[in-house]
């Protein structure tokens, strides 16, 4: 099967980072998601988890803005709402030994770290919030996103910075972090004529930042090697299944027949065989 055959449904010429990250992780699931735009059958509860935390960081800023001073228990409880108000049956406690509770602790946790730690004390400026950002790399290719916040830091700063809810700090390689904040600050060097930008990330879980410096020069590179991937994915003559630990979060599992899902990661997988038995008897 080649890939041009496959691509002709591809419904846009949009490329996110997660959408390069999802062909590096498994070419299938690519294929399933984004050449043949099938839904994914589940929803896993740390992407819900970290949906539900990134809304609330967004409503403290946009608070802060309108110049109130939202306190730890006005956020508590707009999280828990949030939380409430989304939660269906898509959802997937994937870890068996986890339940519901365990994620919702785990964001009240993060958040009121947020809150004594970063946000109290946070002098900078909000430019934007959930900012979507895009730029054209060629005729065919145009590179998007959503920065969590862009600002300027209290000494002037350009800086975008993304929340990130995962168990463990990323590393500079490309699919981990090296990546994705460079690119948004690529992006914003653009739009706001400026000749540098800090890219960070922001580990809710360990209340700590990384960041570093994306000029110009930087920035177009970063932009180029962009592209480079992208081409890399679109010329492609076969999207195998790169099965893996990550199986149990794909919500293509239960019709890949090379899935390697493991009996106590198979809270998304349980649903999924619900979901297909729903639907075709
Ligand atoms: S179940 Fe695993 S191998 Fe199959 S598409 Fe998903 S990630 Fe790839």
């Amino acid at each position: 099967m080649t890939g041009n055959a496959e691509r002709r449904p591809t419904p846009s010429n949009l490329y996110s980072f997660s959408r390069l990250k999802t062909y590096h992780q498994c070419p299938l699931r690519y294929r399933y998601r984004y050449l043949q735009g099938l839904k994914e059958a589940f929803r896993s509860i740390e992407s819900f988890l970290g949906n539900a935390v990134h809304e609330v960081l967004e409503w403290l800023y946009a608070e802060r803005d309108r110049s109130e001073s939202p306190s730890r228990e006005a956020m508590l409880e707009k999280f828990a709402a949030g939380w409430s108000a989304k939660w269906d049956d898509e959802v997937a406690v994937v870890r068996l030994a986890d339940e519901e509770g365990t994620y919702l602790r785990l964001g009240r946790e993060m958040l009121d770290r947020f809150h004594g730690e970063t946000f109290v004390r946070d002098l900078s400026t909000t430019i934007a919030l959930e900012q979507r950002l895009s730029t054209r790399l060629s005729p065919e290719v145009v590179f998007t996103g959503f920065a969590d916040r862009v600002g300027r830091t209290e000494g002037g700063r350009l800086f975008v910075v993304d929340y990130k809810t995962s168990r463990s700090e990323g590393n500079d390689s490309e699919f981990s972090e090296g990546l994705q904040a460079p690119l948004y600050a690529a992006c914003i060097l653009e739009d706001h004529q400026a000749d540098e930008a800090l890219a960070g990330y922001h580990y809710l879980r360990h209340g700590t930042t990384r960041w570093r410096t994306v000029d110009n020069e930087k920035g177009r590179a970063l932009l180029a090697r962009f592209l480079q991937l992208v081409g890399e994915a679109d010329s492609a003559a076969e999207y195998p299944a790169k099965p893996g630990i990550l199986c149990a979060w794909c919500g293509f599992n239960s019709i890949c027949t090379e899935a390697e899902v493991p009996e106590g990661l198979s809270g998304g997988l349980r649903i999924a065989e619900k979901r297909a038995r729903r639907l075709f008897g």
